[in-house]
């Protein structure tokens, strides 16, 4: 098996979406954060070398989790239920929520193993058996190894898989719009329905993950989560504005509210209190048709 520095070196895979600036210095443009990044050094979702002016995805194909889940723990509620789904993860986030719940994948470099997109394909076919459907990619944030998301993706269209998202949904509109094709279902976050906690807490951007929701929802299956943080996302005039938001675009989407644990950066509070969420539930049903907990 290859280490992880002799795999990146033997696949580097220019990235797209970059323009070049004078002195080898490029700006990614996947993102709404346009990291200007200097020669060897990474954007801050950590997946983005510059190598001599030339930006690569170094994460392309380094994947630090493989396992067969079911469905539902995507989470998934209206998408093939009771089936089980190849789940992948590299490592890496383009935002950095101080209550990140994966911050152990999601904030810093792990060990990983590479496959090239034919090899996942090919024991994603092999898992059917065992009554896998697909493909999904998650764990850590996908959309910021687009390349080898988008690659990987149409290989296994191409093969009669199916292919899901569990994503934070920050990424600029074209590349988005290059992937839907080839996206068959996603859970997207809205982790709050203010612009000062994403700013904030996250690090992110409302407008661009709400962006990326009106433009998924009619390309392909879309449910949306969000982790309740007590005294934080869970007042009851945000989850209504988010129900509503939700129900402008379509009142069928299957909404989630999940139960956060203290993790990371921010431990306090802890988790909210299972009547708290049957509340706000009822709340967001009044303007949706499907919403349920999660983590409970
Ligand atoms: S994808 Fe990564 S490198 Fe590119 S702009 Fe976003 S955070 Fe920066």
């Amino acid at each position: 098996m290859l280490s992880q520095a002799d795999s990146v070196l033997n696949d580097l895979h220019e990235a797209r979406y970059y323009i070049c600036h004078p002195d080898c210095m490029v700006e990614c443009q996947l993102c709404p954060h346009y990291c200007r990044i200097k020669p060897g050094q990474t954007g801050r979702c950590l997946g983005r070398l510059n190598l001599g002016g030339k930006l690569y995805a170094a994460s392309y194909g380094q994947l630090s989790s493989v396992a067969l889940d079911p469905i539902e723990k995507k989470p998934l509620r209206r998408f093939f239920p009771g089936s089980t789904i190849l789940s992948v993860g590299a490592y890496g986030c383009n935002l950095n929520c101080e209550f990140c719940q994966n911050w152990h994948i999601a904030l810093k470099h792990v060990a990983t193993e590479y496959y090239a997109p034919e090899e996942l394909v090919d024991l994603a076919i092999a898992e059917k058996s065992n009554g896998n459907i697909g493909l999904a990619f998650t764990y850590n944030e996908p959309l910021i190894t687009f390349e080898y998301v988008l690659d990987t993706c149409k290989l296994a269209k191409a093969a009669g898989l199916q292919t899901v998202l569990v994503t934070n949904g920050m990424i600029n509109p074209d590349p988005m719009k290059e992937l839907l094709p080839y996206v068959d279902a996603m859970n997207i976050d809205l982790k709050a329905f203010r612009p000062l906690f994403y700013h904030k807490i996250c690090r992110g951007e409302l407008e661009a993950v709400k962006r990326t929701i009106k433009l998924s929802v009619p390309v392909c299956h879309v449910e949306i989560t969000t982790l309740l943080i007590p005294g934080l996302n869970d007042e009851d005039a945000e989850i209504e504005a988010a129900a509503k938001w939700i129900a402008s675009i379509d009142r069928l989407i299957p909404y989630h509210l999940t139960r956060h644990h203290p993790a990371y950066r921010m431990l306090q509070p802890g988790p909210i209190a299972l009547d708290r969420m049957d509340h706000l539930a009822a709340i967001a049903r009044h303007h949706l048709s499907d919403v349920g907990l999660g983590n409970i």
